[in-house]
């Protein structure tokens, strides 16, 4: 599964999915506690106190009831003061009833009970009223009395099923508080399963994600490092490992091309030292074997075919130790102040009998004035030498050179330029002639060299904290100009 997010992204959004769902199961408990407090409020506020009031005006009415058929049997004034003192009690627990009541039914009940207790008042006032006139006939005792134990009866009747209604509905909102804690247990463990599920899978796809490619990536590192540079690798995501896999892939592409580089090298060095060896074992044997005895001139031929030779294997050799010591960076620089030009004049003296032969005219162009550099000499010699040889390497017979320096008194510099007219550089090559081993072909012909020169010129060039550039034209001519601190 390609996803094409950065790895931060991918574990930022699965951990907030983990959060959403553990905090969305929070939310829906919160919500069910706050339903579960509004019904055990709901039972002991209102449920419980109905059914105590009630049981409460049941137990008032039987006293009422009392008082009243004592003060009928002992006509005494205290009994009906007692009965007025519990009727007035039994009217204030019924007005509390009716604000606790919420359904119809309770309300009707309430209403009845309310109706019965004010007739069975009235009548007992209008009862008693007649006990102070006088006699009352024992059919209309009998009448009220039985009326009022209707009432009683009634009205304890209704009282109890206002009891029991509120009782119901007390273990009703029990049973769904069992039902809604059991409903949040449920939930909360649903949401414990999906988090951890969640959890596991997401952690699994975000491993295998960046596991996959890795692995892809350490499996191609191990083929390069067996020298197999195979087809580059190609990583779609994450971003980051794919970048990562670009970056290989050039790296790859570089060392496939040292590879071909130093195969290439390897064959060129080898015919470079190649050549005069083979020059002075033929010319040597020549003269070992005793030809051209009587030919001085051709013996002098030989000889110098051997020293020629000799100095070519000898200036190869030391190059190729000079760049390694540079490389390794164990190349140390002795400055002092010193002029350009007897160092220039020496380089052009060692090179005229070359340019003689070329017919080469070589040039010096360097101001009288120019200040002195602090420099190795030694080591500025060498960069001119290498300048001038490729220059006379490279120019065809009757061609010119010169070399020419002046001061940039702005920038405390002094630029010196060797310039040539001989083959020129392709505009592509003007930067790579500086890199080790690069030998840029012209087509005609094979190139001599170590490829080294240059990238030795370079390293002097830099190490005393300046800089070196080509200009070329094809066919025209070629310009090497490096700069030092005046
Ligand atoms: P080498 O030590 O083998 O001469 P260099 O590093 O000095 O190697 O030069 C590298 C390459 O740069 C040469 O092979 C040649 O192609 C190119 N080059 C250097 N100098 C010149 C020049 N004056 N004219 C044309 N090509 C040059």
């Amino acid at each position: 599964m390609a996803f094409n997010v950065s790895i931060l992204f991918r574990l930022i959004s699965s951990y907030l999915l983990i959060i959403v769902v553990v905090l969305l199961s929070g939310l829906y408990t919160i919500w069910n506690l706050s339903e579960f407090n509004r019904l055990i409020r709901a039972v002991a506020s209102y449920d419980t106190r109905m059914i105590q009031l009630a049981e409460e005006c049941q137990e008032t009415l039987y006293n009422a009831n009392a008082a009243e058929r004592k003060f009928f049997v002992a006509g005494d004034e205290t009994y009906l003061r007692q009965f007025k003192d519990i009727e007035a009690a039994l009217a204030g627990k019924l007005s509390e009833l009716a604000t606790l009541a919420d359904t119809e039914k309770e309300r009707a009940l309430l209403e009845a009970i309310r109706a019965s207790l004010v007739r069975y008042g009235a009548l007992f006032d209008e009862m008693a009223a007649r006990v102070g006139s006088g006699r009352i006939p024992a059919d209309e005792a009998a009448l009220y009395r039985i009326e009022q134990d209707l009432i009683v009866g009634d009205t304890g009747q209704n009282l109890r099923e206002l009891a029991r209604i509120s009782s119901d509905a007390r273990e009703e909102k029990l049973r769904e508080i069992e039902a809604l804690s059991v409903r949040n247990a449920d939930a909360i463990l649903i949401s414990l399963v999906v988090a951890v599920v969640l959890m596991i899978a997401i952690s699994i796809l975000n491993t295998q994600s960046i596991n996959v490619p890795i692995s892809r990536l350490r499996e191609k590192t191990k083929a390069v490092a067996r020298g197999d540079f195979g087809d580059p690798l190609d990583i779609g995501s994450p971003p980051e490992i794919r970048e990562l896999a670009a970056a290989f892939n050039t790296m790859c592409d570089r060392l496939r091309e040292l590879d071909q580089m130093k195969i290439d090298y390897i064959s060129h060095l080898s015919h470079e030292l190649r050549t005069p060896l083979t020059a002075i074992r033929e010319a040597s044997s020549m003269l070992e074997e005793g030809l051209f005895t009587q030919m001085p001139e051709k013996q002098r031929e030989l000889q110098t075919l051997i020293r020629e030779g000799c100095e070519r294997l000898i200036r190869s050799v030391t190059r190729l130790l000079d760049f390694s010591m540079m490389e390794s960076g164990i190349m140390p620089l002795v400055v002092q102040e010193a002029p350009l030009r007897p160092l220039v004049e020496r380089n052009l003296q060692r090179f005229s009998p070359v340019a003689q032969r070329k017919r080469i005219d070589m040039r010096l162009d360097i101001p009288s004035d120019l200040p002195l550099i602090r420099m190795d000499a030694e080591k500025i010699e060498v960069v001119v030498e290498n300048l001038l040889s490729n220059a006379l390497k490279f120019t065809p017979d009757d061609g010119h050179i010169t070399v020419a320096a002046r001061h940039l008194g702005d920038e405390k510099l002094v630029e010196v330029a060797v310039s040539d007219t001989g083959r020129g550089i392709p505009e592509s090559g003007l930067k790579e002639v500086f890199e080790k081993f690069k030998r840029v072909d012209d087509g005609k012909g094979a190139v001599r060299g170590t490829g080294l020169g240059l990238a030795i010129v370079k390293h002097i060039i830099k190490a005393h904290g300046g800089r070196v550039w080509a200009q070329s034209e094809l066919g025209k001519g070629s310009t090497f100009t490096f700069s030092l601190p005046a």
